[in-house]
């Protein structure tokens, strides 16, 4: 490992950051150091991609997926990575180890970059690679796991896959911040949008999941096929349930038996009102448990998951 870098945080800062460690121009940095260029389109234009895979206990959880939907978003976008996916492998890997974190929140990014002259013509732009490791962080805070999440299904609409393709993981989140303002000013703690037909599709950097009669429904158009989506699709399968990628209406999710959200931030957290009102009986259901016990098991499942070696433990 080239450099240990200082974790310190800078209070100097009037910006501060989470300390972590990132990887840029080949080097190890302090995250708070890590920069791109205002120029980059990637910041002007939201030209990016970018996946974000979390350690847990000093193990990755399916990296492998992750790295595979990075390079299919990066491959759609026509962009050229300038690293090979072995060292993005070691890049991660030694974010991690560098910051020490057994429980972290890793991202990959690769943005459009800019050219010398500034064209606008994107085929002209050199692509740039960053990546870091902070902090692991959650969706829902501990209280909002033990009681369910309280939900509002905003009136904002997702922006449509034909204008930006959602399987694309992408940084265009003004609608879902957008919808984030109004499920605060409406008492929410979090929000769902719909898609141009009014249904449900997904929620700033989660899926969502209904429960009936033991069945998994989680919608299927307009949204990121998220890694905990897909996990919990396994999970519900080998428990022998009927799983649903389809048409999620509003009233079908505020009369389901049960719901759930899913991301890498937090894994499966309950939801238990909806636009106020209580979800069944308000109380976090059997299946989200035993699908939330199954997902965190998973996690020691050799299958899935791959060793963080850190400094202490190197011989
Ligand atoms: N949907 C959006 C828009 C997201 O940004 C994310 C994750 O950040 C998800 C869904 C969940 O995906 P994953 O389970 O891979 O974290």
């Amino acid at each position: 490992m080239r450099l240990t870098p200082d974790l310190t945080p800078e209070y100097s800062d009037p910006h501060s950051y989470p300390a972590g460690v990132a990887w840029q121009d080949g080097q190890y940095i302090p995250v708070s150091q890590a920069k791109i260029s205002v120029l980059d389109y990637g910041f002007l234009h939201s030209d990016a991609t970018y996946d974000t895979v979390h350690v847990w206990d000093g193990a990755f959880f399916r990296l492998d997926a992750h790295i595979e939907r990075f390079l299919a978003g990066v491959e759609r976008l026509r962009m050229t990575l300038p690293v090979s996916v072995p060292e993005i492998r070691e890049i991660l890997h030694n974010c991690v180890s560098l910051s020490g974190y057994r429980r972290a929140y890793v991202e990959m990014v690769c943005t459009r970059g800019t050219a010398r002259d500034f064209s606008r013509d994107p085929r002209a732009a050199t692509n740039r690679f960053l990546a870091f490791a902070v902090p692991y962080g959650s969706v829902a805070d501990d209280a909002q796991m033990k009681r369910g999440l309280h939900v509002t299904i905003t009136n904002t609409t997702r922006i449509p896959p034909s204008s930006v393709d959602p399987r694309v993981k992408n940084y265009h989140w003004l609608d879902l911040i957008g919808g984030l303002f109004d499920a605060y000013d409406r008492g929410g703690e979090t929000a769902l949008l719909l898609d141009s037909d009014g249904n449900i599709a997904e929620g700033p950097g989660f899926n969502a999941f209904s429960v009936r009669d033991g069945a998994l429904i989680t919608p299927e158009h307009g949204v990121l096929r998220g890694i905990t989506r897909r996990t919990v699709m396994e999970i519900g399968h080998e428990q022998g349930r009927t799983v649903r990628e389809g048409t999620l209406t509003r009233d079908a999710l505020r009369s389901s038996d049960e719901v759930f959200i899913t991301s890498t931030a937090g894994g499966v957290m309950p939801v238990t009102r909806i636009d106020g009102a209580p979800v069944n009986d308000g109380a976090v259901g059997p299946v989200t448990r035993a699908i939330m016990s199954t997902y965190w098991a998973w996690h020691k499942d050799k299958r899935f998951v791959e060793d963080v070696v850190y400094p202490s433990q190197e011989t």
